[in-house]
Formats: structure tokens, C-alpha cells, sequence
């Protein structure tokens, strides 16, 4: 690591953090901002956490590959655009500048701690008690640092099923998916959550076949209904195949071929068979090595650090953010944590809106979502109404031909106060700030719909979803 201190005169820290992840990160730039003498503690040799490293920004960067090579074969001549010869794949080059956006990417952050006057430990963080953590280096001698205040970051890891061995060759996980060196055949997806779904659409543009299955009876079962139901729709069309309600009992391998065998609905038995098989049922959180017994950090049931409301753990001079505690497993999440504890312990009052942490599935349609859905609604017992317009109806999605997709929003009966917005459709990743944003002034649907949006722009369509709550009355359907 660039920046790690050989000889450092002090090893008394404000601030540990255990983790360079978005929460560990940035949690050590706003302590190092608010004047705290801070430390960073990493096992990898990069910093960035699963986000930079082998998360957000790798999916992305092979989701918008895909993407133009999906374009160019599939939209080109539509728009009249001809190319000359075949359009071909070259998945070592794509992967090659998926690690070069990585590479830049976790080296801004190196940069953002030497500009904060942050120490990076490069070493697996281990406590020795509640005030002294020991770093364990691949190479060299263990280090010992004492710190008045630490904050653990330490994320989480890919989940997988008891009977499942991940050979990470062919039975893999999304880390090996980011970086394979030959387009699956056939790649059998277990789990129909976010990277099931993401990472599928990447190798179905680059030409596999893939098939996913997953055990309840719709696809990203966390969102809204509508959500999943259109998702699905649209990657149908897409020719991704999906085994909903099947329950994966054992997966195997023989040479190049994996055989998954689930049963389904009716409690029959169901082969499939790949090349390939990405398991994606979930993350757990990542714990070991912290070796928490010494610092007396309690676990809650799931293994995550169990944390207070001011993600404070058991032990007073020790916090826990991220992936690492309960909530959903995102880099914002984690982010906001990192913000919140830095300026508790500075003896701020900060604090988070759970419910307005958005969620975004990066497919094509873009999937985007805060606050409850239709379904936590009902359950409740909330009175709603509901303003759903269609993608179809904007001249801005009939000009770049991305027709698939509504926005919804779901608002109190009586105030009229926004309490979901729901999109699928181009560019909703950007789109649902407008909805976080309103949401958190607690502005009504009759405030969004009387606010002017440019023209042509998708954003028209949370106006006219607005307009559609509001006494119905969207003006282009
Ligand atoms: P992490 O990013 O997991 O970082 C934890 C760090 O701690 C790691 O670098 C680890 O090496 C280090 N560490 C662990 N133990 C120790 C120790 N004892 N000592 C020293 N270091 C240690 N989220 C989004 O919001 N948007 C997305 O688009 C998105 N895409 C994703 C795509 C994929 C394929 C995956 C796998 C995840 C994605 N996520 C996404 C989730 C996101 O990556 C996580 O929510 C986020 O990284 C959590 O941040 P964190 O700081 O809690 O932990
Ligand atoms: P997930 O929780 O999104 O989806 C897992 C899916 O696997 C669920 O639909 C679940 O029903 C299914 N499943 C579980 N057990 C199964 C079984 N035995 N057989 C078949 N299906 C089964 O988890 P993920 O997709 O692995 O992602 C992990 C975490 O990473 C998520 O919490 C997510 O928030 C985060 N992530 C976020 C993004 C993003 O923000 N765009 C992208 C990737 C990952």
C-alpha cells in the first residue's frame, strides 16, 4: 500500500476504523475532518472495501459494456447506424478496463486519506481489548495501535447454501463472476435478488444462455410487486429464463458441466444443467479475525455486531456500521453510518431516515425505490392512493426506444403526503433522488406534480405519477 507508514512515532489513535469499505472510509474522512486523529485499518492491499473492489463499481462497469454491445447488435441499425463486419465480444478487454475503473477508483481513496492525514494499516484488525488492536500483516511483524474509539467496517461476505461447494471456478460467486475469462454457455443463477439479476444481464448481452432460479415466487422479492413483475417482463423479453418458487436442494460438478437440481412448487424434482453456476442468495456479515471475544463486542442471532440506535455496540468506546450490522447491505447505507457515528463522536446529534435509504437494481430497465411499498402499506393498514404512469407515454423514452417501465408513487388517502415512489424504466438509478428528496421535506403528491420538469426528460414521469395521485389527473394518458 502506497502511503503505509513503515515507522510511525505514535500509535495512539481518536479513531480506529476496521475496514476500508464505503462506511470504513468515509467514516475516517468526516473523524479526520472533525479534527479527530484517525486510523484506517485494512487487510487488503487496496482499500475500498467489496464496493470498489469487487461490488458496485465492477458490476458497473460491465453492465454499461454489455450495455453498448448489446446496442450496437441489437439498436444500431435501428438508428441508423451500420457497422461493417461482425460486432464481437472481447471479454479479455472488457474485463481488462472493468480492473482499470476499479484500479483509479480505489486509488482516489488512498488519495482521500493522505489528504485527511489518515494512517493506513494494511493488515487484518484484530482486538487485543476494548482499547488496543493488534494488525496482523500478510508479511513483517504485528503491529499494536491504541485507540480511544473504534468503529468496525468490516462489511460482509458472499452467503451461500450448507450443501453447496463454491469451487469458485465454476460454481461461483459474484466475485469470480466479475472476472471470468470465457462467456459462460449455460450460467444457472441461484437467487433472483439484486446480483443474480445484474450479473445474469451482463452475460446474457455477451451471449449465454441464463437461467434463474429462485425460491420465492418473484424476482427481487424486497421491492415492490409491480416492480418485480415488470422486471421480469422486460428481461423475458430479454431471453433470461426464471424458475420462481424453486427451492435448490444440491449443485454439482463434473468436469465443465454443472448440474442444478431444485424442486418446485409441487415438490418435483427439476434438473438444470450449465456451464456455469452463480450463486447469489445473499451476503453475511464478516466478522472473522476481529477476534471480538477479547474486546467483549456482542453478536446479535444472525452474526452480525449487534448495535444501539447510535450504532453503538455493547461496548461503549466501540461502534459498528455497514454491511457488518443489521439493515440493508448498501454502500449509501454504509456511507451515512460512517457520517453519523464520526460526528456522534464528535458530540453532534446526527441521525438517519431508515426508510428513505433508497434501493437501485442496476439492470436495463433501471429498477429504483424509497420509502414503503404497496405491500408494507396494506399490511399496515396505511389508506393509500396510487399514480402510476407509464414509461411508454414520455417522448423522451420513445426517442432513445427505452419504452419498458412505469413510476409509481403511493401517497397517504387523507394528506396526501408521499409515502413510496417505485420506478423501473431508463435511467431511474438518478431518477429516485427527486423521490428522496421529496420525501424527506414530507412533501405531498400535489407538491411534485405542481413542480415543473424539464422537457423531454423520464423525470416527466414522476410529475404525471404525481399528477395520477392527485385526483388523477395525469395529463399525457
Ligand atoms: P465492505 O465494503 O465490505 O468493506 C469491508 C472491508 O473491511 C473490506 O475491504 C474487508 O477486506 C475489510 N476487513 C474485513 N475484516 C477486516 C479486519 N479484521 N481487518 C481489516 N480489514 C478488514 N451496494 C450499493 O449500494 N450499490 C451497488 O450498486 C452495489 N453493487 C454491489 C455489487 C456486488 C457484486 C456486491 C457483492 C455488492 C454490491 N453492493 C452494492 C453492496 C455494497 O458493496 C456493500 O453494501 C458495501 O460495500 C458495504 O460497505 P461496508 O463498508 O460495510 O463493507
Ligand atoms: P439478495 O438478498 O438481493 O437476493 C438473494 C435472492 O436469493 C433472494 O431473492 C432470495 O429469495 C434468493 N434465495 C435465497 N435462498 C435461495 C435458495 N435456496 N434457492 C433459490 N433462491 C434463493 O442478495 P444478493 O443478490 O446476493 O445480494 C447481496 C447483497 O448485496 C444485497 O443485500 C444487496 O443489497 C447488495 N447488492 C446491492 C446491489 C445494488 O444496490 N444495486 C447490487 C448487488 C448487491
Amino acid at each position: 500500500m502506497a502511503n503505509l507508514k513503515q515507522q510511525r512515532s505514535m500509535s495512539s489513535y481518536d479513531v480506529a476504523v476496521i475496514g476500508s469499505g464505503p462506511g470504513g472510509y468515509v467514516a475516517a474522512i468526516r473523524c479526520a475532518q472533525l479534527g479527530m486523529k484517525t486510523a484506517i485499518i485494512e487487510k487488503y492491499g487496496t482499500l475500498g472495501g467489496t464496493c470498489l473492489n469487487v461490488g458496485c463499481i465492477p458490476s458497473k462497469a460491465l453492465l454499461d459494456s454489455s450495455h453498448h454491445y448489446e446496442d450496437a447488435i441489437k439498436h444500431f441499425e435501428e438508428h441508423g447506424i451500420e457497422i461493417p463486419g461482425e460486432i464481437k465480444v472481447n471479454l479479455k478487454q472488457m474485463i481488462a478496463r472493468k480492473q482499470g475503473v476499479v484500479d483509479t477508483t480505489t486509488k482516489g481513496i488512498q488519495f482521500l486519506m493522505d489528504k485527511n492525514k489518515i494512517d493506513v494499516y494494511e493488515g487484518v484488525g484484530s482486538f487485543k481489548d476494548a482499547t488496543h488492536i493488534t494488525i496482523k500483516k500478510t508479511k513483517g511483524k504485528a503491529e499494536n495501535i491504541e485507540a480511544k474509539y473504534s468503529i468496525i467496517a468490516t462489511g460482509s461476505k458472499p452467503a451461500t447454501l450448507p450443501f453447496i461447494s463454491l469451487d469458485k471456478e465454476r460454481v461461483i460467486t459474484s466475485t469470480e463472476a466479475l472476472k471470468l475469462t470465457e462467456i459462460p454457455k449455460h450460467m444457472i443463477i441461484i437467487g433472483g435478488g439484486v446480483i443474480g439479476l445484474e450479473l445474469g444481464q451482463v452475460y446474457k448481452r455477451l451471449g449465454a444462455e441464463v437461467t434463474v432460479v429462485e425460491y420465492m415466487d418473484r424476482i427481487i422479492p424486497s421491492m415492490d410487486a409491480g416492480l418485480s413483475k415488470e422486471l421480469m417482463r422486460s428481461m423475458k423479453k430479454q431471453k433470461v429464463k426464471f424458475a420462481l418458487s424453486h427451492k435448490v436442494k444440491s449443485v454439482a460438478r463434473n468436469g465443465k458441466k454443472v448440474t442444478v437440481i431444485a424442486d418446485n412448487k409441487k415438490g418435483e424434482e427439476v434438473q438444470f444443467e450449465g456451464d456455469y453456476c452463480l450463486v447469489a442468495v445473499g451476503r453475511s456479515a464478516y466478522t472473522e479475525g476481529l477476534n471480538l471475544e477479547a474486546a467483549g463486542v456482542k453478536l446479535e442471532d444472525r452474526g452480525r455486531i449487534a448495535v444501539n440506535d447510535h450504532l453503538q455496540t455493547n461496548v461503549s468506546n466501540i461502534y459498528a456500521i455497514g454491511d457488518v450490522i443489521k439493515g440493508a447491505m448498501l454502500a449509501h447505507k454504509a456511507e451515512e453510518e460512517g457520517t453519523v457515528v464520526a460526528e456522534r463522536l464528535a458530540g453532534q446529534q446526527p441521525h438517519i431516515n431508515y426508510n428513505l435509504i433508497p434501493g437501485v437494481v442496476y439492470t436495463w430497465p433501471e429498477v429504483a425505490a424509497v420509502g414503503k411499498t404497496e405491500e408494507e402499506l396494506k399490511e399496515s393498514g396505511i389508506a393509500y392512493k396510487v399514480g402510476q404512469f407509464p414509461m411508454r407515454a414520455l417522448g423522451r423514452s420513445r426517442a432513445s426506444m427505452d419504452i419498458d417501465g412505469f413510476v409509481k408513487i403511493l401517497a397517504d388517502e387523507k394528506t396526501d403526503e408521499v409515502l413510496g415512489v417505485h420506478m423501473i424504466g431508463a435511467r431511474c438509478a438518478d431518477l429516485i433522488s427527486e423521490g428522496v428528496t421529496a420525501m424527506e421535506f414530507r412533501a405531498s403528491a400535489e407538491d411534485i406534480a405542481r413542480m415543473s420538469h424539464a422537457h423531454p426528460t423520464y423525470s416527466e414521469a414522476v410529475k404525471e405519477a404525481a399528477l395520477a395521485a392527485t385526483a388523477d389527473r395525469a395529463l399525457h394518458i
